[in-house]
């Protein structure tokens, strides 16, 4: 008798799209994790070119190292990574990548073409993948760099295809990756077009602030102060601040690295606005970049498969640090008092 509640193994196709949910959860967290692998390969220049909020096309072209021919193939498998070979290489990660699942996620539910050609190698590799399955591979002539074409995203999985948003919500996500890994990679020229209109092109070697000038316009120019870099204990804090005349509604621009990856933390967050308090009226978020740079041995990036989190391994101590640095360096700037802001 065939008992309902056996416990079956799932068959690979079955896996791998599970997986594929938690890398690919909207085409901004695949221009996220594309525009990260152009930086982990030293690329100084990175287009990213979109369609209809990334739901047809998103395009990401390097100038990085490239991937040898012999690797291609197994850059799309799962866990398959050039950038760590064991658990301990944690303590000395600073790539943005480490799973070795974006490319086998987002090649699950998409069909993919990359051309990718190291320095060393005379002609280039072209491999089109179509939900995981390698239909064409061959060898063309390219320039170094990488260019990776992701088309009919979640063509095969319909049922989540109808959770991706409006194609203008879905190019908000996008705008707001691209212009935190454009601010945080300030070395690298980056530029975004979407739907044949360019929306952003960023020179290099800005500072942080003169790179957020750049991309709003100089609209900040006066208001926010740049941070150059101070050690203090474990961490090297850096970033800028802005003045209590730019506060703003929603935290849309509070950026927030480590070791200059992209995440989320309730506790810089917090711990920043804490210090601005005294300057802002209720109902208004300060504008900000924090970089927070720290041994890697002292964080766990390892939270979730976005890669958005990161647990540090002593809070309070980073709690002080950075609020009495925060707190020292706003009140060296020149705030209005609260009293006299008009809201
Ligand atoms: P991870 O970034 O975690 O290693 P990915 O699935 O994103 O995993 O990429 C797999 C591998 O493919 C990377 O480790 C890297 O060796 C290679 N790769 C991906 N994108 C690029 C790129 N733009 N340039 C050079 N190599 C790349
Ligand atoms: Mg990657």
């Amino acid at each position: 008798m065939m008992n309902k509640n056996q416990i079956k193994q799932l068959d690979d196709k079955t896996i791998s799209l599970i997986a594929a949910g938690e890398v690919v959860e909207s085409p901004a967290s695949i221009v996220k994790e594309l525009i990260e692998n152009s930086i982990d390969a030293k690329a100084t220049s990175i287009v990213l070119e979109i369609r209809d909020g990334g739901k047809s096309y998103i395009r990401v072209t390097d100038d990085g190292f490239g991937i040898d021919e012999a690797d291609v193939e197994l850059a799309f498998k799962r866990h398959t990574t050039s950038k760590i070979t064991s658990f301990t290489d944690f303590c000395n990660l600073y790539t943005n990548g480490f799973r070795g699942e974006a490319l086998a996620s987002i090649a699950a539910v998409s069909r993919v073409s990359i051309t990718t050609k190291t320095k060393e190698a005379f002609l280039g590799t072209s491999l089109i993948i179509t939900g995981g399955i390698i239909e064409k591979k061959e060898k063309v002539g390219a320039k170094d760099g990488t260019t990776i074409i992701i088309e009919d995203l979640l063509y095969n999985t319909p049922a989540r295809k109808n959770f991706l948003k409006s194609n203008q919500a879905e190019t908000s996500k996008i705008n707001d990756i691209v212009e935190r890994l454009a601010l945080i990679n300030n070395s690298v020229k980056f530029k975004y077009i979407n739907n044949n209109k360019v929306m952003l092109i960023t020179a290099s070697n800005l500072t942080f602030s003169e790179s957020m000038n750049n991309i709003y316009n100089n609209a900040y120019d006066k208001s926010i102060k740049e941070l150059p870099i101070e050690y203090i204990g474990d961490y090297g804090i850096e970033g800028f601040l802005g003045d209590n005349s730019i506060m703003s509604h929603n935290r849309k621009n509070q950026y927030i690295f480590v070791n200059k990856r992209v995440v989320k933390s309730k506790l810089i967050t917090s711990v920043v606005e804490e210090a601005y308090s005294q300057f802002i009226t209720i109902n208004r978020f300060p504008i900000f970049l924090i970089n927070l740079n720290v041994d890697p041995a002292l964080i766990d990036v390892n939270i979730h498969p976005n890669k958005l989190e990161v647990k540090f391994s002593n809070e309070n101590k980073l709690k002080d640090t950075l609020s009495n640095y925060i707190k020292s360096k706003l009140s060296e700037s020149i705030m209005i008092p609260k009293s006299n802001l008009s809201s």
